[in-house]
């Protein structure tokens, strides 16, 4: 591998020499490396191999970041620092493709920065709300086409497709045995392609969403302990942008684990969910609709409804999607979620006062 990473790191216009390339963290999706250089005016870079099973057209990917870091650029103080810059090959490509058909893409390793790996505090959660806040709203005027690079991504209308699907292949032969939690789907089928049909009609509008809104992926600036920017831009694509705000509330707000067999440890902490649009809102509230507005508070309805969704299908289809680390793994994921879906709708009324309230203050 070695040498190997010397010649693919050889590729990409750097500047400067390489004095060092080393593996950084243990990435769930990516394979990542810094390199090193010699000279202290040079930058360091961040060398990555894309995982391609996971994002079948890396070119399209690459296209969708040059286009939104390009146009972040243009809005920040300090362009090469408040956003990635993506370095081209020597031969101008975003990307390079190595004999064994892995592709790999170089950026510049932003320095005096650092990142937190879980958001364990309505601190965290807050700075984590306007890490997101602060993208969408730098991308709120951005009006290019962007590729879809994993289909289908929170679509609501594409997962019942794919639900009814499974439901009536039985594949595993569970359905039989699954009466009441197909129930918790079906009771709510209605409410949710509603609400994904404003999406389809343009009455939520279509933006920039970055789609893997973990704290881990926002940078912080080292001596302020600011939020910095959003960084792993791979899935950035085109929906609405209450799918983030949706996405990170089900994982931030969750007292419990997302396949946690305990239930009574699972339910909505209603203090993360106001640290979290509290934060997102102060960087956000100037760029929201008036229909984004309304529906904030149910986006974490919809992204948690969908993820119980896809546990119970991926169980009734045998374990094929999801890594399973016991038999039953997906139905006690599919339970722990609809005890956080539960919990949010109990809530519902609460949360979309706290909306109501900070709309007001500002
Ligand atoms: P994961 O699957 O865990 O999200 P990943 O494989 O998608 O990881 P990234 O999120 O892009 O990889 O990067 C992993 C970590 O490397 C980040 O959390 C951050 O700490 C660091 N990092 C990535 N890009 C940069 C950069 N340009 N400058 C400084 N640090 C970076
Ligand atoms: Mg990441």
């Amino acid at each position: 591998m070695g040498q190997q990473l010397y010649n693919i790191a050889g590729r990409f216009d750097l500047r400067g020499t390489i004095a060092e390339i080393k593996p950084l963290g243990d990435g769930f999706i990516n394979d990542t490396f810094v390199i090193k250089t010699s000279e202290a005016e040079a930058p360091d870079y961040i060398l990555q191999r894309k995982n391609h099973v996971v994002f079948p057209d890396v070119p399209a990917m690459m296209e969708n970041i040059q286009k939104v870091t390009t146009h972040i650029k243009t809005k920040v103080a300090n362009p090469e620092r408040e956003t990635l810059t993506v370095i081209p090959t020597t031969d101008g490509a975003l990307y390079h493709k190595d004999a064994e058909g892995n592709f790999w893409a170089v950026c510049t390793f932003i320095p005096n920065t650092i990142t937190y790996d879980r958001a364990d505090s309505t601190a965290l959660a807050y700075q984590g709300g306007k890490g997101i806040g602060r993208f969408q709203a730098q991308l709120a005027d951005f009006n290019e086409p962007l590729a879809e690079v994993i289909k289908g991504f929170h679509n609501m209308r594409f997962r019942f497709e794919q639900w009814d699907a499974a439901v009536k292949a039985d594949k595993a032969g569970r359905v039989a045995s699954l009466t009441e939690e197909i129930g918790w789907i079906e009771s709510r089928r209605e409410e949710m392609l509603g609400f994904w049909a404003l999406v389809e009609n343009g009455t939520i509008p279509m933006r920039v969403t970055h789609n893997d809104t973990k704290i881990s992926n926002i940078l912080f600036d080292a001596d302020t302990k600011d939020v910095l920017c959003a960084i792993d831009l791979d899935t950035v694509m085109s929906s609405t942008s209450l799918n983030d705000v949706g996405d990170a509330l089900r994982s931030y707000t969750n007292t419990g684990a997302e396949d946690d067999p305990e239930l009574e440890n699972v339910s909505m902490s209603i203090d993360m969910f106001r640290a979290y649009i509290e934060g997102y809102l102060s960087e956000r509230a100037a760029t929201l609709s008036e229909s984004e507005w309304e529906w904030l508070a149910f986006s974490g309805r919809f992204i948690t409804f969908e993820q119980v969704l896809r546990f119970l299908m991926d169980y009734i289809d045998g374990d094929t999607y999801y890594k399973i680390k016991y038999p039953d793994h997906n139905l006690v994921r599919t339970r722990a979620q609809y005890r956080l879906l539960e919990s949010m709708e109990a809530q519902y009324d609460q949360m979309k006062a706290i909306v109501a309230g900070l709309k007001e203050n500002i």
